[in-house]
């Protein structure tokens, strides 16, 4: 019955005997799909409000003078929340469109030095100048997959080490073949994350410390994008971090992704 989502399982136990284990999980499923559908369902309503609310306070802030001083702290409080809202409700979209999309869509050939060179200037932007941000392209092989997929989940990882670095580190992004696997990778001598944290970054909303990641301009779903992303594309991540030193992310894409440059 298409209602019914078994799970099967095989154990081994013993020289020649396996234990073979079927659980019913369509309730767990039911609840999954509801899930999905109530935060996609939410976000895409409070997307209109949330447009009108901040049309309104850009006109009100393009009214010069009008604004008394006294007013104007609490006026650009209602600007950044807006904008923050704002960029939760379109993290929330990306992340549910990803879940339910099974398979790549728009599958192409992707010229990965250009996309690099494009994570390089952005990353120099956002830091403003304040890191030294470099890129060193070890191989030019390109990857099979999904173009705006790939920027997002690559910009992901490039602008988090920005934010989480401290003024004056460094940034170094490599693009390397290993093997028939492509490796991406971000290092930063940032903040570092604990141990402990690790196994938990790709969860929707699990931050470190949600005071400081706020502060960055963070909405905590970042990572969890990058790892539905990642799956589409049979990739997988892996985070090295050291508290106080900085943090290593690497991607390795498969061979059967990677084309000849
Ligand atoms: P956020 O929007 O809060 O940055 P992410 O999903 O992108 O959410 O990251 C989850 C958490 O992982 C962050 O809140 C931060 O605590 C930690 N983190 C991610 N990247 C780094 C990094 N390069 N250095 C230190 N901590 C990081």
């Amino acid at each position: 019955s298409p209602d019914i989502t078994l799970e099967l399982q095989i154990i081994p136990f013993a020289s020649k005997q396996r234990l073979l284990i079927c659980r019913d999980v369509s309730a767990i499923e039911k609840t999954e799909v509801m899930r999905r559908d109530f935060i996609a369902n939410v976000s895409h309503e409070l997307r209109t409000p949330l447009t009108v609310i901040g049309g309104f306070l850009e006109t009100i802030g393009d009214m010069q003078g009008e604004i008394s001083p006294d007013i104007q702290p609490y006026f650009d409080m209602m600007q950044s929340q807006t904008t923050r809202m704002r960029r939760i409700i379109e993290d929330l979209l990306t992340l549910s469109r990803l879940e339910n999309n099974v398979t790549l869509k728009d599958e192409a050939d992707i010229a990965m030095p250009a996309i690099l060179n494009l994570l390089l200037k952005d990353a120099q932007a956002l830091s403003q100048g304040q890191h030294t941000v470099r890129l060193h392209l070890e191989t030019e092989v390109n990857i099979r997959g999904s173009y705006n997929e790939l920027l997002s989940a690559l910009s992901n990882l490039t602008s988090n080490a920005v934010r989480y670095t401290p003024a004056k580190g460094c940034i170094d992004i490599y693009w390397q073949l290993r093997g028939e696997e492509a490796v991406f990778t971000v290092q930063d001598t940032g903040i570092g994350i604990e141990s402990h944290h690790l196994p938990r970054l790709t969860e929707r909303f699990y931050r470190v410390d949600s005071g400081r990641s706020r502060d960055t301009g963070g909405t905590g779903l970042g990572l969890s994008i990058v790892k539905h992303i990642l799956h589409h594309h049979q990739a997988s991540l892996q985070i090295e971090s050291e508290p106080g030193q900085g943090s290593r992310f690497i991607i390795v894409f498969p061979a059967q992704r990677v084309l000849p440059a």
